[in-house]
């Protein structure tokens, strides 16, 4: 059966995300720890959290893929932004742990000028002060676009930033198709070939999680726009496939397309139904 489900509001709480997921046969979700904008976030509601919990189980969802907010910079220039994106990072996953066992994706950085060394040395001496022994949530690096000055452009940028990181058994990789399709990977006409790069720079048991995305732009363009499956350059027999290879099948996917949740819960029928094939 294949994993899947799509990005949620978090304004009603953990079991209202739950709730919201099986409506459009999903079984597991994504869900901003904070505003994506940055920000406090909101206070844990136990009852709340229990509730979904119970509901989690009943319903077997697979995992879940909780995305930091996009302002967290960790290798950003100024130290005080620095500092800022640790205290989120750090907060985020102290409250990861009222529900165990899920994954937390984030955007490993952009080094605004420092060079892409420097960012990946501070990126990981961050993760380094805020990961924990005893954690239970597993970090997820996301592939990113190589807009800007955008750090994880290159799985060899990935593994560098895991090489660096004590705790480097809870780490893994988010694999999101727009962005390694922008950043030059042709997942469309040679998704083997990119796979068996990941596994010999990376290794594949590290990869986690799929943001499953069209893209609005041609191969290695750098611009991060996603387009709704089927509506861009990679297209919907590509991305099928890739819900069907046999080394991603079993992973959660997570749909980050232009729409609301009807328009989600039909790509999930649809990627279903291609899944079926
Ligand atoms: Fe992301
Ligand atoms: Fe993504
Ligand atoms: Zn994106």
């Amino acid at each position: 059966m294949l994993h899947i489900g799509c990005h949620l509001s978090s304004a009603k709480g953990f079991l209202a995300m739950g709730k919201e997921a099986a409506a459009m046969k999903a079984d597991t979700f994504a869900f901003f720890t904070r505003n994506p904008r940055g920000g406090k976030a909101k206070d844990i509601d136990s009852a709340d959290v229990d509730a979904f919990l119970a509901f989690h189980r009943e319903h077997n969802f697979v995992r879940l893929v909780a995305h930091a907010p996009y302002t967290m910079n960790l290798c950003a220039a100024k130290e005080n932004i620095r500092t800022f994106a640790l205290d989120m990072l750090t907060d985020d996953l102290r409250r990861m742990e009222v529900i165990p066992g899920n994954y937390y994706n984030f955007h490993p950085g952009s080094h605004v000028g420092q060079g892409v060394e420097k960012g990946i040395e501070l990126i990981a001496g961050q993760l380094n002060q805020a990961m924990f022994p005893e954690q239970t949530t597993t970090v997820l690096l996301e592939t990113m676009a190589g807009k800007g000055s955008e750090v994880g452009r290159s799985f060899e940028e990935l593994r560098a930033i895991m090489d660096r990181v004590t705790l480097n058994d809870k780490l893994g990789v988010c694999l999101d198709t727009c962005h390694v399709w922008d950043s030059g990977y042709d997942i469309a006409t040679d998704l083997d070939g990119v796979l068996a790069e990941f596994d010999r720079i990376i290794s594949i048991d590290r990869l986690k999680a799929i943001h499953i995305n069209d893209s609005l732009n041609p191969l290695d363009s750098h611009k991060d726009r996603h387009a709704c499956i089927g509506e861009g350059c990679i297209g919907l027999a590509a991305l099928s496939a890739v819900t069907k290879h046999p080394k991603l099948r079993e992973l959660p996917f997570i749909l980050e397309t232009p729409n609301d949740n009807e328009g989600y819960a039909e790509e999930i029928a649809l990627l279903r139904s291609r899944f079926r094939e």
